[in-house]
């Protein structure tokens, strides 16, 4: 099985994959064919194969989650940041989970632990719409549950980004506008925002009205990100782009294109033990 787990540096950073189904469901999810991982793995399986990549690589930070959530079952994503903090790296994680009770305490536990190495144990909590998430999200935690992780990693001294991908073009800007308000109040550092994608069988987009997709410039080619590099389309307006960029920092908030680039920032940040 391991000989099947990819992993690739890209930009000083490894992408590490849950290894789950997601029970989310996000309509615009791009997990459930196993293109970007398998679909299901042993995080025993994951994470020895990481070792040994790692001791043929070099590279400074782990994210967590680009193939599911880890929170999705919380003891298991806890175990395997565990583990992970154990490779002497900073470690950021993917999620869309309510973090609260004793999961948010051995975080904090976590959070202290890799701090006295000098390391950052960080979070990517994903929102990409506020009152149509029961239609484009029915099965996630709720935009109000995900800020409430928001704020909870934020007082446990976790830095927490709000990523506002897949920007959905068929949703309005005062949805984007009341996540950057209600991220900000939450204790959020600052906001990626990403794009859409889509397979050639235009699974991830078929919620999204076919003359509003139309109108989205796009390009078809392999996902550099990841290890697998599936051919997808990519959905991109780069003047709504923009906009929302002008939008978060009038807000009073940090905007980022990637969370490579906010990868780098906490790499070179002092760690408060
Ligand atoms: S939380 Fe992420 S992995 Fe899970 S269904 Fe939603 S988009 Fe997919």
């Amino acid at each position: 099985m391991e000989r099947h787990i990819f992993f690739k540096v890209e930009q000083d950073r490894v992408l590490v994959p849950v290894g789950e189904p997601c029970p989310f469901g996000c309509r615009y999810c791009y997990t459930r064919d196993g293109a970007v991982g398998l679909a299901r793995v042993e995080a025993e399986d994951i994470l020895s194969r990481l070792q040994v990549f790692a001791r043929e690589t070099s590279f400074e930070t782990i994210q967590l989650g680009y193939d599911g959530d880890p929170f999705a079952r919380p003891l298991r994503g806890l175990a395997m940041l565990e583990q992970l903090a154990s490779m002497h790296k900073h470690v950021n994680f993917s999620t869309k989970a309510l973090l609260e009770g004793s999961i948010l305490d051995a975080l904090s536990t976590l959070r202290h632990r890799m701090a006295a190495e000098g390391k950052t144990l960080s979070a990517l909590l994903s929102l990409s719409c506020w009152d149509s998430a029961p239609v484009v999200e029915p099965h996630t935690p709720s935009p109000q549950e995900r800020i409430r992780t928001v704020t909870n990693l934020a007082r446990i001294g976790i830095p927490v980004f709000i990523a506002m991908r897949p920007v959905l073009p068929h949703i309005a800007e005062r949805e984007y506008e009341r996540i950057v308000i209600e991220g900000l109040l939450a204790g959020c550092e600052g906001f990626i925002v990403g794009p859409l994608y889509a397979d050639k069988r235009g699974r991830f987009v078929r919620f999204i009205p076919p003359d509003v997709l139309a109108q989205v410039p796009s390009r078809t080619k392999p996902v550099s990100w990841s290890a697998h590099a599936p051919t997808w389309t990519r959905y991109e307006d780069p003047d709504r782009l923009e906009r929302l960029l002008q939008m978060i920092e009038k807000q009073g908030g940090r905007a980022f294109q990637s969370s490579a680039e906010v990868m780098r920032l906490l790499e070179h940040r002092e760690v408060m033990a």
